[in-house]
């Protein structure tokens, strides 16, 4: 799993359907930084994701 940080949150890449944030070539990191926010929507898990 990929993650993105923007204005300052924590975004998984591809970014979650109840995210409304956009990917726009943020750096990609594949490590979760303690220093940001998560954002809910990506970070959580939805089980109903993955249909
Ligand atoms: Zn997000």
């Amino acid at each position: 799993m990929l993650y993105f940080v923007k204005n300052n949150m924590l975004h998984r890449l591809p970014v979650s359907r109840r995210c409304d944030c956009i990917y726009k070539n943020e750096p990609l990191r594949d490590t979760i930084p303690n220093d940001v926010e998560r954002c809910v929507y990506c970070m959580n898990y939805w089980p109903d994701d993955e249909a």
